[in-house]
């Protein structure tokens, strides 16, 4: 059912799901005027997350229907409410996971929105208005500047679409253990070269530290190193390479999106590592004690950004030069591209080109 909320005036064109198939089809909704606090985005391009794909799918058991996906999203300030500060027509832009948040609690006040306890997300979330949120499969985006940030000039705006939520995801847990302008050299292990795995390389790389690949695909290893610039690649199927590794790393970031147990590779950690996961299966991780106990190992989680975090990690990008591998698509294929991730076909970011501005 479209939406009715009151001051939902404008007609949008976007790409939604209706049912658990998932499968996307064109779809015109409305969204709000854009309010005193708000900025208008004509938005360019839009990353294809893994969560997109749960979503659609309704995985988590969680989905609204219809479904506009898309929180990876860049743009250009189309217009902007009395009260913003910072943003500017023509400005270019970029909106991630977040919509709203209660502004008031200890994480917002501490800019770690994303841990508010009433924080609704960019698509399936319910906005201040009542109204559900659609995302960034669409020509336009409303949105609270506080859920803003400016894209550096350097960067292409199709592939640092996917820093909004890919980046930022792993660019925290980096941080939150000190890998970011801290001690360098540490031993960093990222399982699962997908699209959070591949910038998370390319991040720890960047920081100054040695990176490990764990994957399940060993056709990726010599992307891994001579793309990606990993010092060392390990196929997690194979066991003599595993035990090889045993005790070798000091901090783990797990993004695999399916269901896998947990203890192999906490045995890859040295004693008091870290394990932080951040891929979001649809069941439970298999989490088994003895690699825990006998390692003194911890396993955390952790969930994209605060907005101040993500602004850092972009300026980071930009100096640095950061952007994720992607393969632009059109909307037409959408579809398509969500059946290739599936099947682990993506090297390694799926971005539509909303506008159309791309050559192919
Ligand atoms: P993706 O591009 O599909 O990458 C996931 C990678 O996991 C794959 O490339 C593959 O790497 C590995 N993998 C896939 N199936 C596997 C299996 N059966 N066993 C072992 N490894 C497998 O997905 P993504 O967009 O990076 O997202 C990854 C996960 O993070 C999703 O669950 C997503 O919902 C979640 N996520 C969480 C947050 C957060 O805030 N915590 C934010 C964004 C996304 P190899 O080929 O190298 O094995
Ligand atoms: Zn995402």
């Amino acid at each position: 059912m479209a939406q009715t909320t009151p001051n939902h005036t404008q007609t949008v064109s976007g790409w939604a799901a209706h049912d658990t198939s998932g499968k996307i089809t064109p779809y015109i909704f409305k969204r709000r005027e854009n309010g005193v606090n708000d900025v208008t985005i004509e938005i360019l391009y839009c990353g294809i997350c893994h969560t997109d794909l749960h979503q659609v799918r309704n995985d988590w058991g969680i989905t609204m229907y219809p479904i506009v996906p898309g929180h990876e999203i860049t743009g250009l300030i189309t217009k902007v409410g009395s009260n913003v500060k910072g943003f500017k027509v023509g400005d270019k832009v970029g909106v991630g996971c977040l919509a709203a948040s209660c502004l008031d609690c200890e994480f917002c006040n501490s800019s770690q929105e994303n841990y508010c306890d009433q924080v609704q997300f960019t698509y399936n979330g319910i906005f201040w208005d009542g109204s559900i949120t659609y995302g960034g499969y669409s020509k336009m985006l409303v949105a609270d500047h506080r859920y803003v940030v400016h894209i550096p000039e350097n960067l292409a705006m199709d592939a640092a679409a996917p820093l909004l939520c890919a980046g930022i995801t792993v660019f925290c847990p980096m941080k939150d253990n000190n890998l970011v302008g801290g001690a360098m050299g540490k031993k960093v292990g990222i399982v699962g070269l997908g699209g959070l795995g591949h910038v998370a390389v390319k991040f720890a790389k960047a920081f100054g530290h040695h990176v490990t690949v764990i994957s399940t695909s060993p056709s990726k290893q010599n992307e891994a190193k001579a793309r990606l610039g990993a010092d060392d690649f390990i196929v997690s199927t194979d066991d003599q390479q595993m035990q090889q590794a045993r005790r070798s790393l000091d901090f783990i970031l797990d993004t695999v999106s399916a269901n896998h147990s947990l203890g192999p590779i906490l045995q890859l950690l040295k004693v008091n590592g870290t394990l932080v996961f951040v891929g979001a299966p649809e069941k439970p991780i298999e989490l088994p004690s003895f690699p825990l106990i006998f390692g003194k190992r911890v396993v955390k989680g952790s969930m994209i950004g605060g907005m101040r975090e993500t602004q850092e990690m972009m300026d980071i990008c930009g100096k640095h030069n950061i952007t994720c591998d992607i393969e632009v698509i059109r909307p037409d294929n959408i579809n398509e591209a969500m059946d290739r991730l599936v099947r682990n076909d993506v090297r390694y970011r799926f971005v539509i080109d909303i506008a159309g501005n791309s050559s192919n």
